[in-house]
């Protein structure tokens, strides 16, 4: 068991509402991003003095972009619904990591400078001045919040609190407070390609590498290329796949599915990340900067699909705003996204996930697999925050939940669902998402764990369950590192395709 500073909840297989502490996880915070790290993202280096008008002009910018964060700001009627729904305040019994207090943070500040009771008698209406104060407040529950999106499910007004953080993140990173984390990632992504800051020529040795690797384990030539021209498929995949475990595994699963059905496939050096923190911090610039990428890579290479790895917030930002973003699959009314629209092979569902892509081969039998392969593995699936409730999948409703769960019941024969109100719309999020997978968040990500451990429990104890699959690089970072702390093997994680990866049957002549 993984040792801690602070404590970690016990798990009795039942999440309970706990006893409200304020303040409990008020020392929990990231670090600032500092000045080089802020400018190369276009923001100031540190806070600005006018950082109070900066602050309120950015937010009334923002009232009249985002019509959903005017009626966000309207529409709580403070009916409770949401309050025990973040797993971040099941986890700390903070007040402030309730949906509706973390709303409010914004929502008192909004009151005061854009509602007439606000201005005319704020003290009645719970109107309150934006002082030094707030801004710390902002920063630190904005960043205890993984836009999960889990309490808007439950809300009656369908109240989207991620949307909220991600506005609160965005005002910040006006006026110069960002985080380290997320930001840093971003610049990495703009100067080298990737989260990780992999440069070319070491993603090219990796690649080399799990070549000779599978070569050694199956006696199948099974290729990872790189940069081909006229491939058929370009494969974007988190960066995290190309090294990290678990996640590798799953990035052999998708080249052993492109050599069995025999099709050209090709990553690209220029857009070797699929992960997107644009999202993360509600930045509509360096969302459309990061997707672009992705784009000029499929224009150079001239590839007829996309085909999106195992990434949640990726697959979000693929499958609800690529269309309108870059205009694959349509919607980016601009020469290159026309030119991309023309280019891709319009037969085919743009962009597609891998789950959908490899289960429609095995569907058709292009692809054969062995499922006994996986016998070893009682096996429950993990859904994913920004596949559940930000996406869909295969153009069937619900196929973000039923393709995934059909291809592992398609390549192994023991599965078994968590409890059914942690899972699909309801799935509580690994605890690691939005920008908070950073080690000076770990207690907050150990106890914001807590929920989901406690499903995990109960299949562990009841049905024997010994892997959990998901198709998210951050949840299966997440899981890696929190599953120790709470007496589980970090190896219990891994992605959909390392168990397709097990059971495919290759074929060695291609
Ligand atoms: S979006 Fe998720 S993390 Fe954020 S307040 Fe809602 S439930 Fe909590
Ligand atoms: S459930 Fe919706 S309306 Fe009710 S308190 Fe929460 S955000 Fe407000």
């Amino acid at each position: 068991m993984a040792t801690s500073n602070f404590e970690v909840p016990e798990l009795t297989g039942c999440t309970e509402t706990p006893r409200v502490q304020e303040g409990a996880a008020a020392g929990i915070g990231s670090f600032l991003a500092n000045a080089p790290i802020q400018e190369a993202l276009g923001f100031p280096g540190e806070l600005v003095e006018d950082w109070h008008d900066r602050a309120i002009g950015k937010m009334g910018e923002l009232l009249g972009k985002y019509r959903s964060l005017q009626v966000f700001m309207d529409a709580c009627v403070h009916c409770g619904a949401c309050t025990d729904k973040c797993h971040y305040f099941l986890g700390t019994g903070d007040p402030k990591n309730m949906p509706v207090a973390r709303q409010e943070l914004m929502r008192k500040v909004y009151r005061r400078y854009f509602t007439f009771a606000g201005k005319m008698f704020p003290s009645l209406v719970g109107a309150i001045d934006l002082t030094r104060e707030v801004i710390d407040d902002w920063y630190k529950y904005y960043y205890q919040c993984s836009e999960c999106r889990r309490c808007s499910v439950y809300c009656p007004y369908g109240i989207d609190t991620a949307e909220i953080t991600m506005a609160g993140r965005e005002i910040l990173d006006s006026i110069g407070v960002g985080q380290k984390y997320t930001n840093e990632i971003l610049g990495k992504v703009h100067r080298i390609g990737n989260n990780l800051g992999l440069p070319g020529p070491a993603l090219e040795d990796t690649l080399s590498g799990l070549e000779e690797d599978v070569l050694d384990e199956t006696g199948c030539d099974v290729k990872f290329p790189i940069d081909v021209k006229g491939a058929e498929v370009l494969l974007i995949t988190p960066s995290a796949d190309f090294f990290s475990e678990p996640h590798v595994e799953s990035l052999i699963g998708y080249a052993k599915v492109f050599h069995a059905a025999g099709i050209s496939w090709t990553l690209s050096s220029m857009a070797s990340e699929a992960g997107n923190f644009g999202m993360f911090i509600g930045s509509y610039d360096q969302l459309r900067k990061v997707a672009l990428r992705i784009r000029e890579a499929a224009l150079e290479l001239g590839v007829k699909r996309i085909v999106v790895g195992e990434c949640g917030h990726a697959w979000r930002v693929a499958y609800s705003f690529w269309n309108t973003l870059i205009g694959v699959g349509g919607g980016a009314d601009d020469e290159f996204g026309r030119m991309l629209q023309k280019q891709l092979d319009g037969a085919y569902p743009q962009p597609a996930h891998i789950c959908e892509y490899t289960y429609d081969l095995l569907q058709r039998g292009v692809i054969q697999v062995d499922k006994e392969a996986n016998d070893h593995r009682v096996i429950t699936f993990h859904d994913s925050c920004n596949v559940a409730r930000g996406a869909g999948m295969g153009g069937i409703p619900g196929g973000q939940f039923s393709i995934p769960r059909a291809l592992i019941k398609s390549v192994a024969n023991n599965f078994h669902d968590m409890a059914a109100e942690t899972i699909r719309e309801g799935t509580f999020c690994c605890g690691g998402g939005g920008g908070l997978l950073t080690d000076d968040l770990m207690e907050l990500r150990v106890k914001g764990a807590q929920p989901r451990m406690n499903a995990l429990k109960n299949v562990v104890d009841g049905e024997g369950v010994n892997f959990m699959a998901t198709i998210c690089a951050i949840c299966k970072a997440q899981f890696t590192k929190v599953l120790p702390y709470y007496g589980y093997e970090m190896g219990m994680v891994g992605g959909v395709h390392q168990l397709v990866s097990t059971a495919i049957k290759l074929k060695c002549d291609k």
